[in-house]
């Protein structure tokens, strides 16, 4: 190869290789495999070695330097870095509006929002186009230099395609999958003061003094801030949006999602639809919250700062949250239906604000899917209402003293053997007084009896004053009297919410007794059934309603599947049920039976719906109202009873298998066009 070809093809490759770098840092996308973009960095290197004259500072293959000696270098900050403040809630994000609002004695203010990523913020300076320093945040006036580090990262242009000078910040981070590869598969001999999360991870990273290890985990980054002090692009910068513009011009990597809104309401959407960990579930880099700021940077400019924090912009914080803690033993519960839960016992953990010491580990197939040992420290997690859970232990930290789980062969309560499958041990002792125990809490907790919790209930139970469900209602003043705790006061107010609670609804009644695979949304389906096909009836007369149903019966209700439909026929075939429901009929609890209305007349009368993926305009539960309310039924899974399905954002395999059985899409927008709502356009642009 003569010198002219090698100059074309060392620019070839380098192109060609940013390309590709591009795709797979910024978008996790693969444009070639790994094993390519190696082998082509490897004739690059070849290359430049042979015509050293071409060899160029900011080539792909000089992003690695020599390891630093000492301590990180201090560098003082050209401006003062600011943090955000946090906020958790509507309420609280409301209040910063009025505060921006009267601030700025405006009646409208734009925000934009971004997801927040959870890494470690970095100032970098480039001059005439070139990256010179990389810096942490530190105290916000002096921080460390870890240009040696962030020069690793390979979605980082080193030269700009123009000859700026100007500061800008951002996020370094590690990608979730490079986090878990790199905890089970440490290899780096350089110690680690413990990998609990993909930014604790970063933040040790950026600091190693050999750039070799920070190229080894594949640190990113992504840009969010022009520093003020960058004063001469602002004809061109004048809020957050055209700085995303202004970057991609530069090649400088930045979040994609990202939309400005026009009030704090539709803020407030944005940020709630993001804090459903289902939503952001295929996001491929660690997040922890939305960053909203004014959108406009001359009302930036004069809201300005605080001492320590801006006051423009807040970061919303999502409710979950992970911790790790040590899983001092296991327990194992029996719940209503049998089921026996393994409960981890932990050394108690703070997470969200609230002290976790129990947390679950689902089943015997998860918990030996997951390894874990007693004696382990255990990542616990626990996201919204979702039961605390044990993600996976980190075997790193383990000393040789932990020890194996042993699940238990016979029932922990009544010792009977249990049945079991590949996932799940079972009780199936009818009599179990673990199970009649969940049952009673079920039963209390589907009902809503003011007054009578778990505590209560185990009291009451201590004391032998209950059996059934109905043996609630034969409770006297006296009784509740020997209850620990029990004043006049708690007694009469148990007594009242019993009273108030003797009409219960089919649903309820249904769905209070626990039957195998029948949550409130089935019970409802059945309650609906038993009204359509024998119309409004006393409590006494259900089970000689259902003598006269066979099981085909119920596998022909709507939005029913055949193993809901079965459990639910072998539930009233039991001889215990019948008697269950004479204990009721013998305190005279009742069904009650609501008003329905006339819903021929509207618009969705007879035809049956499916939700699946996340809206804009509406949460699930509004969308439900809205089908409801027009005669609609919704349905749970998909079958060729299904009319239409209305798919969001995100759908997932609903509609893949809507689209196989020929059932009728419907988006959001064709959905709002079908019920006459006008929907305002969220993003301005
Ligand atoms: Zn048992």
């Amino acid at each position: 190869m003569d010198k002219n070809e090698a100059q074309k093809r060392i620019e070839k490759l380098r192109e060609k290789l940013w390309e590709a770098i591009k795709a797979y840092f910024n978008e996790n996308r693969e444009i070639v495999p790994e094993s390519v973009r190696d082998q082509m960095k490897k004739e690059l290197i070849e290359l430049e070695t042979q015509f050293p004259e071409f060899m160029d500072a900011n080539s792909p293959t000089q992003r690695v330097g020599a390891p630093l000696s000492g301590k990180l270098p201090k560098i003082t900050h050209k401006s003062s870095k600011y943090s955000l403040g946090d906020v958790f809630d509507a309420e609280e994000l409301r209040e910063f509006d009025e505060r921006v609002k009267r601030f700025l004695k405006v009646e409208k203010v734009e925000y934009s929002c971004e997801v927040k990523i959870d890494g470690i913020n970095v100032t970098l300076w480039y001059e005439k186009g070139v990256l010179v320093k990389a810096v942490t945040r530190g105290d916000g006036k002096i921080g460390e230099d870890i240009t040696h580090s962030i020069r690793t990262c390979e979605n980082l242009p080193t030269q700009l395609s123009e000859p700026l000078t100007m500061e800008v910040s951002g996020e370094c981070f590690i990608a979730q999958k490079d986090f878990e590869d790199i905890v089970q598969n440490p290899g780096s001999k350089v110690p680690e003061p413990g990998f609990k999360n993909p930014r604790n991870l970063a933040a040790g990273t950026v600091r190693q003094l050999d750039p070799k290890v920070a190229e080894s985990r594949h640190l990113r980054m992504f840009l969010y801030e022009l520093s003020s002090n960058s004063a001469e692009f602002e004809l061109e910068v004048t809020n957050q949006k055209s700085m995303f513009e202004f970057f991609d011009k530069l090649n400088l990597p930045h979040e994609k999602e990202f939309e400005v809104f026009s009030n704090i309401e539709k803020v407030i959407k944005f940020c709630e639809q993001w804090s459903d960990p289902e939503y952001r579930k295929d996001v491929w880099y660690p997040i922890d919250g939305i960053v909203v700021k004014v959108h406009d940077f001359g009302l930036r400019r004069r809201m300005g700062y605080t001492a320590k924090t801006a006051k423009y912009a807040v970061a919303w914080k999502f409710p979950a949250e992970e911790k790790y803690t040590k899983l001092l033993d296991v327990h194992f519960q029996v719940g209503r239906t049998g089921a026996v839960t393994p409960v981890g016992i932990l050394e108690p953990v703070d997470i969200s604000g609230s002290t976790i010491s129990r947390a679950t580990l689902h089943n015997e197939g998860e918990m030996k899917r997951k390894k874990v040992m007693i004696g382990d420290t255990v990542i616990v997690r626990k996201a919204g209402e979702i039961i605390p859970e044990i993600l996976a232990p980190i075997n790193d930290l383990r000393n040789g003293s932990e020890t194996k789980i042993a699940f238990p062969s016979n029932c922990p309560e009544c010792g009977i053997k249990l049945d079991r499958d590949e996932i799940i041990a079972r009780c199936e002792n009818g009599k179990c007084p673990a199970r009649h125990r969940e049952s009673l809490y079920h039963f209390a907790k589907i009902l809503k009896i003011d007054g009578l919790g778990e505590k209560t209930i185990d009291a009451l139970l201590e004391l032998d004053l209950i059996t059934t469900p109905a043996s609630l209602w034969k409770l006297d003043q006296y009784d509740l009297a020997m209850v620990p705790g029990f004043k006049h006061r708690k007694v009469f107010n148990l007594l009242d919410s019993l009273i108030a609670r003797k009409y219960l609804t089919l649903t309820e009644i249904f769905s209070g007794l626990g039957i195998r695979h029948v949550g409130a949304e089935n019970a409802k389906l059945f309650a609906d059934f038993f009204r359509g096909k024998f119309g409004e009836f006393k409590l006494k007369k259900l089970m000689s309603h259902a003598a006269t149903l066979k099981a085909d019966d119920f596998l022909h209700v709507d939005g029913i599947g055949e193993k809901v439909a079965l459990s639910f026929f072998d539930f009233l075939q039991e001889d215990r049920t019948a008697h269950l429901f004479d204990t009721f009929v013998d305190v005279d609890v009742d069904i009650l039976w609501e008003e329905v209305k006339d819903l021929s007349s509207l618009p969705f009368s007879g035809q049956k719906f499916l939700i699946t993926g996340s809206f804009e305009a509406f949460s699930r539960d509004e969308l439900k109202k809205i089908i409801t309310d027009n005669g609609g039924k919704i349905l749970s899974s998909v079958s060729s009873n299904v009319d239409v399905l209305v798919a969001g954002e995100k759908a997932g395999s609903k509609l893949t298998k809507a689209d196989e059985l020929g059932v009728t899409v419907w988006n959001e927008d064709t959905f709002c066009g079908k019920v006459g709502i006008v929907r305002e356009k969220q993003s301005l642009f």
